[in-house]
């Protein structure tokens, strides 16, 4: 497949390419570009060139090429669907669930795009200011660079590009170089519904190289990436000498906080469901489960017996829950978690066996108070690490003690309790009654300490992906 320039689909100007491997069955699907800085060059003189015009496209006509887009999208469903299952080892349900969201999103974006109203502020609010009148309004900021994740490519091209585009931005779409299949085809998908050349492009290759290089560009105006926390600094420091706008959405090591009171089996239910949905590959998911002594062995059985009975194999088979990570060397590294974590003085009861990228899901209980996995490792895979707490106090220490800070939940009938937790925790969002593996379009999803910088969805993005302007008009009231 070719990477996306202009009004054309083109391969490397230095005719490298990235394979795209299907990581349940080691098989080759097809290549990619690897782009060099040349490339980045020419998207960039589009991007430029092309959106001069586009933001003064009216916001309705805009709409109207996204509705364009979503009838295509509905022609191709079934296709995307199971490209994301080969190139990313996602069980089709799963990729079926992701491209819906397509239909969810966009239509809120739109709506959103729409209603960007600006402010008035009156005269006389301030002295001096009688007779002056102040309006606001949003304009697009330029050229976005859209970096995007391999664990849920369409969700996050949802994320960034609609709201980009629909503001009268440019973007230039980075997917990850293990899946970037399915983002391209939805990236040609915007094309052959109107969206003008040079407004949308796709960029294809390592982030290491070419996505350095895209947030260095002085003439990128904002980034908006999804990924690791790492990348995340490495990315602002790369923002920081041109001082681009920076939207960092990053990595998170979830607390999972069930008190005395708690329902059980409503927590086992979204404990399990939560932790192995994409095989464990969610920024969102609960990673740390601290329960409370009186309730932990009962926890720890009914877990056992919950996980025991997910399917895994061919991710394109209807019955599979866990199938493959997205490369055998992403499995390696979660079974080096898991040995680490044992070696620390876990216990594994239940999984954790490698073959290719497929691990088997692990549960570790007793997991002591100091080792990593309760503080600073994420752990990107199908890993439960279960720890025993006594007091609420000791529960929040615990989940605070950590340089992540995305997201908590806690179980409990206790509206007090409740509360507190949400008032202690240190993260962007804390579910009560649910894992925080929730997350919806409309809210703005985003992490504290290092787990961003900024927040994502209908509610915030154009906030994000746009500047403001003040009009003064001077002395004009009478
Ligand atoms: P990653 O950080 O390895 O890569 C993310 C993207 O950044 C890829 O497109 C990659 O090519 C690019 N990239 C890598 N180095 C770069 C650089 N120096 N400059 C510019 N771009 C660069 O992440 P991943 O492995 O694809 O995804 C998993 C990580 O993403 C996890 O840590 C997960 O928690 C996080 N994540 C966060 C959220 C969120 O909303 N907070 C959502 C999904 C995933």
């Amino acid at each position: 497949m070719k990477m996306m320039i202009g009004d054309k689909f083109v391969s490397a100007s230095n005719n490298e390419t990235i394979p795209v491997i299907n990581p349940y069955d080691s098989s080759l699907i097809d290549t990619v570009p690897n782009a060099s800085d040349d490339d980045v060059n020419s998207a960039v003189s589009c991007a430029l060139q092309a959106q001069k015009s586009w933001k003064k496209v009216p916001v309705y006509q805009r709409v109207e090429l996204a509705m364009k887009f979503l009838e295509l999208v509905q022609k191709h469903k079934d296709e995307l669907a199971e490209t994301l299952t080969r190139e990313s080892g996602k069980n089709i349900t799963e990729s079926r669930n992701e491209i819906n969201n397509i239909f969810t999103a966009w239509p809120a974006f739109c709506e959103k795009a729409k209603h960007l109203y600006g402010n008035v502020i009156p005269n006389g609010m301030e002295r001096g200011h009688d007779k002056n009148l102040v309006l606001t309004k949003r304009e697009p900021i330029g050229i976005v660079a859209c970096i995007i994740p391999f664990n849920f490519p369409c969700n996050l091209f949802n994320q960034k590009v609609a709201p980009a585009i629909l503001s009268g931005n440019a973007a230039i779409i980075k997917p990850a170089s293990d899946n970037p299949l399915t983002v391209c085809k939805l990236a040609a998908l915007l094309r052959e519904a109107g969206f003008p050349s040079g407004i949308v492009q796709v960029i294809t290759g390592r982030g290491s190289t070419i996505g350095t290089y895209l947030c260095e560009h002085k003439n990128i105006h904002a980034i908006s990436l999804t990924g690791s926390s790492e990348v995340g600094i490495s990315v602002a420091r790369s923002a920081a000498k041109t001082l681009k706008k920076t939207a960092l959405e990053l990595g998170g090591n979830d607390a999972f906080i069930v008190l005395e009171d708690a329902d059980l089996k409503l927590a086992v239910r979204e404990a399990v469901q939560a932790r192995f949905y994409n095989a464990g590959q969610i920024c969102c998911a609960p990673k740390r489960f601290l329960i409370h002594r009186s309730l932990y062995d009962r926890f720890i059985e009914e877990t056992i017996k919950h996980v025991s009975a997910l399917k895994s194999g061919n991710p394109l088979d209807e019955q599979t829950q866990v199938s493959t990570l997205i490369s055998e060397r992403a499995a390696a590294e979660v079974e080096r978690q898991i040995r680490l974590t044992i070696e620390q003085g876990a216990r594994l009861l239940l999984g954790g066996k490698r073959t290719g990228a497929f691990l088997e899901p692990a549960v570790l209980a007793d997991v002591p108070v100091n080792a990593d996995i309760l503080h600073n490792m994420e752990v990107f895979g199908p890993v439960m690490p279960v720890t025993p707490f006594d007091t609420e106090e000791e529960a929040i220490a615990l989940a605070n003690d950590s340089v992540y800070g995305l997201g908590g939940s806690v179980f409990t009938r206790d509206l007090v309790s409740a509360a507190r937790f949400t008032d202690e925790l240190e993260c962007g969002c804390v579910v009560i009654n649910g894992s925080s593996y929730f997350r919806s379009f409309e809210m703005p999803f985003g992490g504290w300490k290092q787990s961003g910088l900024g927040t994502e969805g209908v509610f915030s993005t154009f906030e994000e992906l746009t500047n403001i302007k003040c009009i003064a008009l001077k002395g004009i009231v009478p």
